[in-house]
């Protein structure tokens, strides 16, 4: 507010007296219009060049600073606006003016002449579909010749958020016609100057995964320059942003099968874990509260290994479902997989006495939403190999979904009310992976007795099949006390019968004293 006040003063100061029209005053008039709702007494084409002379300045920052933030207000507002739509029209003849400041000295401007750009290119693919030459130009340019620096930087940005722009749109043809025209210019760039500029990379990774979606060259790109910096990249913010944009692209949907991004990141991550590439992931000791001081129980940053984990889990599931399940893949996979738990496991993400099984739930209890992700993909992995795996093999595979499903109830201690979160939460797939898994025990009960009997030898003070029991019969009597009130959120019907069913059967398991075979 100070600052505006102060930018206020000085271009009243600046505006030469008697000049009605100087541009100055025009920019103050628009300023005052910005925060009420209404327009400036002035017409468009005078409007939009004296926001075209506030950018062009020379030397007066905070009259350049002033005519970016306008420009970039004019085009939020031309939405419900003729006035200001008439305006942008007119600044899109001017759009070289705006990218020349991308190479500005000051930060500041190069930052607000990028997002003001943006803001323009957006609303000209909006409208028209077409693009001033101006801003692929300058973007080409940089990527193809300049050296690692702001130019390239306020082009990367812009470049980012105009796909992001689009993206939430779902423009599909548009983003289309920017990944054409940016592709290579992209994967240049990352051939060149990586990783030893590290704003520069994080930048470029953000980029390589908007463009890793839609085109899947750009998806090899990604997953190379990706998996190489969370191994060798000098700092470990970058290594740790590099895991957790190779996370994201994993757990991307994926329409276009194998051949799509997703199906070529998948293949690069396991042939990168085939070539002990786990062994290069230095992941830091785990620090209070977001500070610099160190765990004391020697446990690792947690955000780290779940990035490294699910993107491995993914990676196994997408490989899984796409060549046929025969011994050899379910065999690879077991390698894969084993990997995986053998990187984990000296990190604090397993307890010594419990099997592999126990790694997962363990690793993924404090993060809702990955858990149920990894959850999901260990079950898909089990339901595609379960012919060619028998049940020690699975365990061995650190892949029983029964003892995924009985470690991770432990590790939500036992508590049905920490289920019924889950299940009402709706920033996870718990209840899908629920009822997967309710369905899949339907069918193999046996294998549910035997997950139990392993984890009872593990820990025999514990009566698993006793506490799973009782767990989740607490579970459906809450789910059905709360629909009867009308304050379940949603249709649990399925979900009910299926939590009957499988506490019936637990019960009849338990009273039995365990399981008989062909129960
Ligand atoms: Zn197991």
């Amino acid at each position: 507010m100070n600052k505006m006040k102060k930018t206020s003063l000085l271009l009243s100061k600046m505006a030469s007296p008697g000049a009605s029209v100087s541009p100055v005053a025009v920019l103050e008039e628009l300023y005052e219009c910005s925060l009420g709702a209404t327009r400036p007494n002035r017409d468009a084409e005078e409007v939009a060049r004296a926001l075209v002379g506030g950018v062009r300045a020379p030397g007066e920052i905070d009259v350049c600073c002033l005519a970016l933030t306008l420009i970039d207000r004019t085009l939020a507002r031309s939405r419900v606006s003729r006035f200001y739509r008439d305006v942008a029209e007119i600044l899109l003849r001017d759009l070289d003016v705006l990218v020349a400041r991308f190479g500005s000295e000051e930060q500041i401007i190069r930052h607000l002449a990028a997002k003001s750009a943006s803001s323009c290119v957006l609303y000209q693919l909006r409208h028209s579909g077409a693009l001033h030459p101006a801003w692929p130009h300058a973007c080409e340019q940089a990527f193809s010749g300049s050296p690692a620096g702001p130019r390239p930087d306020a082009c990367l940005w812009s470049l980012c958020r105009v796909l992001r722009g689009l993206l939430r749109d779902e423009s599909k043809e548009l983003v289309r016609v920017l990944v054409t025209a940016f592709d290579a210019g992209a994967r240049a760039l990352a051939a060149r100057l990586l990783p030893d500029d590290a704003d520069a990379f994080c930048l470029l990774l953000d980029l390589l995964e908007l463009l890793a979606a839609a085109s899947p060259e750009s998806a090899r790109v990604h997953a190379g320059a990706s998996l190489s910096a969370v191994g060798n990249a000098p700092r470990y913010f970058v290594r740790k942003r590099a895991a957790l944009s190779l996370k994201r692209a994993a757990l991307r949907p994926l329409p276009g099968g194998e051949a799509s991004g997703a199906g070529v990141l998948a293949a690069a991550a396991l042939d990168a874990v085939a070539a002990d590439w786990l062994a290069s992931v230095e992941v830091a000791p785990a620090s209070f509260f977001g500070g610099t001081g160190r765990a004391r129980d020697g446990r690792r940053d947690a955000t780290m290994l779940r990035a490294v984990g699910l993107l491995v889990i993914k990676s196994a599931e997408r490989r899984a479902a796409s060549v046929a399940a025969n011994d050899q893949s379910a065999a690879e996979t077991a390698v894969y997989l084993g990997s995986l738990w053998r990187f984990l496991r000296p990190k604090g993400a397993r307890h010594d006495e419990d099997h592999d099984c126990g790694v997962l739930p363990l690793l993924f209890a404090e993060q809702d939403d990955d858990m149920t992700e990894a959850a999901k993909a260990a079950l898909a992995i089990f339901l595609r190999l379960r012919e060619h795996w028998r049940q020690d093999d699975a365990c061995a595979a650190g892949c029983n979904p029964h003892c995924h499903f009985l470690f991770f109830l432990r590790a939500v201690s036992w508590d049905q009310r920490l289920l019924l979160d889950l299940l009402i939460s709706t920033e996870t797939c718990f209840l899908e992976y629920l009822v997967r898994y309710l369905r899949f025990l339907r069918t193999d009960r046996r294998g549910l007795a035997a997950s139990c009997r392993r984890m009872d030898a593990e820990r025999p003070a514990e009566d698993a099949l006793e506490r799973a029991a009782g767990c989740l019969l607490r579970l459906r009597l809450l789910i059905a006390r709360l629909r009867h009130k009308g304050l379940f959120p949603y249709k649990a019907d399925s979900l009910l019968k299926l939590l009957t069913e499988a506490t019936r059967r637990l019960k009849a398991g338990r009273d039995a004293g365990g399981f008989c075979p062909g129960q």
